[in-house]
């Protein structure tokens, strides 16, 4: 390696597999070259919350990073970690800072089959991660009449009616803003043309003509500007749909597709998405930031359940695919960015025998009730001995 990956480790189950995916899987075959940061969350307490910073500021620096799962405190927490304070969630901290979308991709492996049996491959989620209904202020009405009220920077004031009430409603008022709109319609141009994959966007700018039209304008603009030659170039298509119709498209499409939502229709649609594709500890995720750095992480968190097993001494059978495919996409994008075909290789390498591991039969216990597959008898192997099955096949 020439430049550091940032490695960001976590807490629970998700660190205990961290260590042993390094151990079993990377650092005998690579010279691994690492800028780690612990954000763990006793030592996120012990630092006052700047180590999540610090390694942000590092991504930024350095443009690839690898994220172990970490817990976001509640009141729990506090008195689980005697934490100082209710730190706030280190992926929020990090997206605030890149500044980026997140993109959910399905790791797919024959005899796990789709609920939806068309589905070949992967449909990718790029989810807005800024305003609309996660920023809006709502309230109740009574009888009278709601008006939304703009007040420009030098006082002048615009009103719009939204309703007179002959009795008890409700009202809520949304924002999103241009500059958060660009960054995420660069983010998943980039992104699809580093898949070469379609680009699908959708809103309901037929009923919402001005705020969900801003959207579609807006990518609209700037894929003609900044976009349209090289989707051109690599043949990658770019198509803008209504939200019902990208629904009926996606249900009978083939897969392939990177499907970017508004905030809330991403995050109804990666659940549905994740679960009809088998296995949350299947579902990849990946933070690009518009000025093209890379966070890669499991979009699952850290496995409490199986923890507390952990530490009683009992023996866990927790699922690592997704915490391996976030470091083998950080390697890769490493590879091709410091042009190190050998780590690109290492990468592809660990994807096809941690599928092929799983193909063969032999697979953690999340997964054996769903895989089916003739003249294959599923083996639940232990979180350990399924990282050593697939070092072997490596
Ligand atoms: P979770 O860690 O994703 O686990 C929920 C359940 O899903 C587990 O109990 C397990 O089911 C199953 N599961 C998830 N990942 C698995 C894997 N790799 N292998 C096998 N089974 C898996 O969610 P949670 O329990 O709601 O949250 C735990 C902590 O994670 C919280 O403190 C939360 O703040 C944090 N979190 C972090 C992130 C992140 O860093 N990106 C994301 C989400 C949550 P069974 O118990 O039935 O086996
Ligand atoms: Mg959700």
């Amino acid at each position: 390696m020439k430049t550091p990956v940032v490695e960001m480790d976590g807490d629970e189950m998700t660190r205990v597999v961290w260590k042993l995916i390094k151990d079993v899987l990377i650092l005998p075959y690579v010279d691994l070259k690492s800028d780690y940061y612990d954000l763990g969350l006793p030592n996120r307490d012990k630092t006052y919350d700047k180590v999540t910073v610090e390694a942000a500021n590092a991504t930024k620096k350095y443009g690839v990073a690898v994220k172990c799962a970490t817990i976001t405190p509640n009141v729990q927490r506090m008195t689980e970690y005697n934490l100082k304070e209710m730190w706030k969630s280190p992926n929020g901290t990090i997206r605030a800072i890149l500044d980026g979308t997140v993109f959910r991709a399905p790791v797919l492996v024959d005899g796990i089959a789709p609920y939806i049996p068309t589905w070949e491959k992967p449909i990718v989620i790029a989810r807005h991660a800024y305003g609309d209904i996660y920023k809006a202020v709502d309230g109740f009405a009574g009888k009278g009449k709601a008006e939304l009220v703009f007040t420009d920077d030098k006082g002048e004031k615009t009103s719009l009616n939204v309703f007179d009430f002959k009795d008890n409603g409700v009202v809520l008022a949304m924002h999103n803003t241009d500059k958060s709109i660009e960054s995420f319609a660069r983010s998943c141009f980039n992104y699809a043309l580093e898949v070469k994959m379609p680009l699908w966007f959708s809103t309901k700018d037929t009923i919402s003509k001005k705020y969900d039209g801003r959207f579609k304008a807006i990518f609209e603009k700037i894929y003609n500007e900044e976009y349209k030659d090289k989707f051109e170039k690599a043949g990658v298509e770019y198509l803008y749909t209504l939200i019902d119709d990208a629904v009926a498209r996606i249900i009978r499409s083939k897969g392939g597709i990177v499907w970017a939502c508004k905030n809330y229709d991403g995050d109804v649609m990666s659940d549905m998405i994740a679960t009809a594709f088998g296995s949350l500890a299947m579902m990849t995720s990946v933070l690009v930031s518009p000025d093209g750095i890379y966070e890669y992480e499991a979009a699952h968190g850290t496995v409490t359940r199986h923890y507390y097993k952990y530490l009683k001494g009992e023996e866990t059978s927790t699922n690592p695919v997704a915490t391996i495919f976030a470091w083998t996409g950080a390697l890769r994008k490493r590879g091709s960015l410091d042009e190190l075909p050998e780590l690109v290789a290492f990468a592809e390498k660990l994807e096809k025998a941690t599928i092929r591991t799983i193909e063969g039969g032999e697979m953690t216990g999340d997964l054996v009730g769903l895989f089916k597959k003739d003249g294959v008898t599923p083996k639940k192997l232990s979180t350990e001995d399924f990282l050593k099955a697939i070092a072997k096949r490596l």
